[in-house]
């Protein structure tokens, strides 16, 4: 295996370190066992880098984000910069990143192991085997589109404005990546938005219709409107394979889609630009969670979804879609094994700590391997 893999790992904030530590244990293995090296550069990112240099993104960082093959995100934030302004609070250095590396495609598999199935919140039989694909657009859409601001209007009133907006080829890029990435699954793709009252909506309706005309013919393509999806999430869940969506619905519905599973400490993400002509795209993999300042410093976190995007990292930048399965065949057996962290403990079952979690996969992929 070539070594000039080149990842950058952001830890971030809170639990963030907890959970990278676990990742580095992971990638330890592979280096010893697998002879899979990468080159792997570690830096600071949100609360942690406003300490450090004042902002929670530095120029330097953001250009090492943009020449490496992959970005591993912890989490960023807490209460400690709450009171930090705006442009320069945690989030705003990870918005940045985002938006600077273009990562226009956020996909959230809500995955249900059959060990945790019971952990959901819906009845076992609504969600056992649920597997469904979240793409949600996250670089348009109403967290960007200008004006925006609060005015005040001088009679003891105050205006606030946000902005939706979207392009004929921001809808069309991401339902592309949706169509592509349904055809690896079950090839059914339901496009989601609210045509009926916004004029996004019905631009995004059309231009999804249009993409899928341009030869995704083999792909079922449905629409529904974004309130009838939350429902359905909860009625019905398996109904779906692949959902599209503009990034505010995706940002609510894929929450949604994540209590399904039972706990956030499970739910991995991967953010994905448009393909270069090597057919290298830029990425960043991180888990849905965030700091958990309730539990950081604790070794209590669960590691699972930190590994879980790493193995995304492992499918989706490296195309190393055996080792990607391994990972997470590990983490189905440790769970099936009765091993879990404080956010999924289940009577009768094993409490483990964060690194206990990390030694027990590693320790899993030692018997996949042998
Ligand atoms: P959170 O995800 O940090 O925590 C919500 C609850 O889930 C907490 O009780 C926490 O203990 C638990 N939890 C989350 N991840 C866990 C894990 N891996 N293992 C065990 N338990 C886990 O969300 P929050 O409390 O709303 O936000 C806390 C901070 O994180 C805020 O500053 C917020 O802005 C930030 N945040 C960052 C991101 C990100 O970096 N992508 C995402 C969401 C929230």
């Amino acid at each position: 295996m070539s070594a000039n893999k080149k990842l950058l790992m952001l830890p971030g904030d809170g639990i963030g370190p907890e959970v990278m530590n676990q990742v580095k244990r992971v990638i330890d293995w592979m280096d010893k066992t697998r002879h899979v090296s990468f080159d792997i550069a570690e830096d600071l990112v949100g609360g942690c880098a406003y300490d450090a240099h004042g902002t929670s993104l530095t120029d330097n960082t953001l250009a090492d984000a943009m020449a490496v093959d992959a970005v591993l995100l912890g989490a960023v934030g807490g209460p400690k910069w709450d009171n930090v302004e705006r442009d320069r609070r945690p989030e705003a250095g990870l918005l940045k990143l985002r938006k600077e590396m273009d990562l226009f495609a956020n996909l959230r598999p809500a995955t249900v192991f059959p060990a945790l199935a019971e952990a959901s919140s819906l009845k076992t039989e609504l969600v056992s085997g649920l597997d469904i694909l979240i793409v949600r657009e996250l670089t348009g859409g109403v967290y960007f589109g200008a004006p925006r601001g609060i005015e005040d209007l001088g009679n003891g009133q105050k205006r606030a404005v946000d902005t939706q907006v979207y392009t004929t080829s921001e809808i069309d890029r991401v339902c592309r990546a949706a169509f592509d990435l349904a055809r690896k699954r079950q090839s059914r793709v339901t496009s989601v938005e609210k045509a009926n009252v916004m004029e996004t909506g019905v631009l995004w309706r059309e231009v999804a219709t249009q993409t899928h005309a341009d030869g995704y013919g083999d792909i079922i393509l449905n629409h529904m409107y974004a309130d009838n999806c939350a429902m359905q999430l909860v009625r019905d869940p398996k109904q779906f394979d692949v959902i599209v969506t503009d990034n505010l619905f995706g940002d609510v519905l894929s929450d949604c889609a994540a209590m399904l599973t039972g706990s956030l400490g499970m739910l991995p993400s991967a953010s994905l630009g448009a393909a270069d002509e090597s057919g290298r795209r830029k990425a960043m993999y991180e888990p849905v969670h965030g700091t958990a300042p309730d539990i950081a410093g604790q070794d209590k976190a669960n590691p699972l979804a930190m590994i879980l995007s790493y193995a995304m990292c492992l499918r989706y930048s490296f195309d190393m879609i055996e080792d990607a399965d391994m990972v997470e065949k590990a983490v189905e057996t440790v769970l099936d094994c009765g091993l879990r962290t404080g956010d999924i403990m289940q009577p009768g079952m094993t409490l483990v700590s964060c690194q206990a979690m990390g030694e027990a996969v590693t320790a899993e992929m030692d018997k996949l391997a042998g």
